[in-house]
């Protein structure tokens, strides 16, 4: 196993297996609080804290893990949808291992955040 912390939620969730997808370095994981009616994370198996060590990565790592996020979203029966990555506190990351959301589904516009949603309902 790359890499883990005995201390991390997310190092956790990779050792217990279960997830929802996989590619080699990557798993998938449901949201247990989804603010979409689909919303995935996208989990590297190795521990990183943060989108800004993403230089931890070689350069092929991040193209599987960025051909990851649009399969999983693909499989999930996605064609519109965002990827969110939460960097630092202030910015609303509260899980100190690098994930990516993938938020979709339902109504359009209903996985924008309020703010968003208006002003695309406005245009
Ligand atoms: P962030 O706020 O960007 O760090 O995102 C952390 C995400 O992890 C939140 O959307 C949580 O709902 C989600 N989360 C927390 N604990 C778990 C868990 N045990 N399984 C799946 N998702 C989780
Ligand atoms: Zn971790």
């Amino acid at each position: 196993m790359p890499s883990q912390r005995d201390d991390c939620l997310f190092c956790d969730i990779v050792r217990q297996g279960t997830y929802v997808g996989k590619t080699k370095g990557f798993v998938a994981i449901d949201d247990i609080n989804p603010q979409a009616e689909v919303h995935i994370l996208i989990i590297p198996e190795r521990h990183v804290d943060t989108f800004r060590d993403i230089a931890e990565f070689s350069p092929k790592e991040t193209k599987r893990m960025l051909d990851f996020v649009a399969e999983t979203a693909r499989n999930a029966g996605l064609t519109d949808y965002r990827v969110v990555a939460n960097v630092g506190a202030s910015a609303g990351q509260t899980i100190f291992h690098l994930h990516w959301h993938i938020l979709g589904g339902g109504p359009a516009h209903a996985h924008l955040p309020a703010a968003m949603a208006t002003a695309v309902t406005e245009l």
